[in-house]
């Protein structure tokens, strides 16, 4: 069942259970989208018809971030976890390595995605890495090509949002993959150019202010979420 925040439907899921659906995705024809909302996603959707369609037709749509889970706690129908999209990407691709799939990733500036390749080859023993690409490219079809070429089980587009969905949507089809996931800022992380929030940030649900403090330039960005969470209780004022 989906739970509806703000006009964006999230499937109601542990980190497991969303890699287990991810898992089943895999096993049916394609193309499949992951998408990994945070509440600036979700007003986007709001504001973009054709990306909030793309989203509707999603695979699996899971919360990535806490706004989203305070969010539906203040709609009065709370979601289970909050899955960050990052460690649901270590998760699956944990469980790829043991089922030899295979991962192609798509996006960030040039040599990153080279960069995590190697990382993730070395953090998950067994996993199969089949292509990258930077994610600065003219043209659609040469990438989508590359990909097929590939034989790609899944792959981690990260071009940011809506970018990375709508390519997905436009794309996903003449890539040949089963499963697409779009993970932002993921490749960086990946290739060790930005840093996580320490663990203990990430247990109080406090990443957003670490990542504050790390790039003050972001408050513009984070003063949209108590924002989000007053559209949250307008919504639920209203009845909806
Ligand atoms: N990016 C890209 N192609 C583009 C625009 C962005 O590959 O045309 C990459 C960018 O280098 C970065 C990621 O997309 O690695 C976007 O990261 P951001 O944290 O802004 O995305 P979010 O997670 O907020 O969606």
């Amino acid at each position: 069942m989906r739970v509806d925040v703000l006009g964006v439907a999230f499937d109601n899921v542990t980190l497991d259970e969303a890699v287990e659906r991810a898992l089943a995705l895999m096993e049916e024809d394609g193309p499949h989208l992951a998408a990994t909302p945070n509440p600036e996603i979700v007003q986007r959707a709001g504001k973009d018809p054709e990306f909030a369609a793309v989203l509707a037709g999603a695979g699996l749509v899971i919360p990535d971030g806490i706004g989203v889970i305070y969010a539906a706690k203040i709609l009065g129908r709370p979601l289970k976890e909050r899955v960050p999209g990052i460690d649901f990407a270590s998760a699956l691709m944990e469980r790829m390595a043991g089922m030899g799939k295979r991962l192609f990733l798509l996006g960030a500036a040039p040599g990153v995605a080279e960069q995590a390749k190697g990382n993730l080859e070395a953090a998950h023993p067994g996993l199969v890495v089949c292509g990258v690409h930077d994610g600065y490219f003219q043209e659609d079809g040469p990438v989508a090509e590359l990909i097929r070429e590939s034989r790609a089980d899944v792959v981690f587009v990260c071009l940011g949002a809506p970018k990375q969905e709508k390519w997905i949507a436009k794309n996903g089809g003449a890539a040949g993959a089963r499963l697409y996931v779009g993970l932002g800022g993921s490749l960086d992380v990946f290739a060790g150019k930005v840093e996580r929030a320490p663990e203990r940030f990430q247990k109080l649900g406090l990443e957003w202010l670490y990542r504050l403090a790390k790039e003050p330039s972001r408050i513009g960005r984070m003063v949209k979420l108590p924002l989000f969470l007053v559209s949250a209780a307008g919504a639920r004022v209203r009845g909806k």
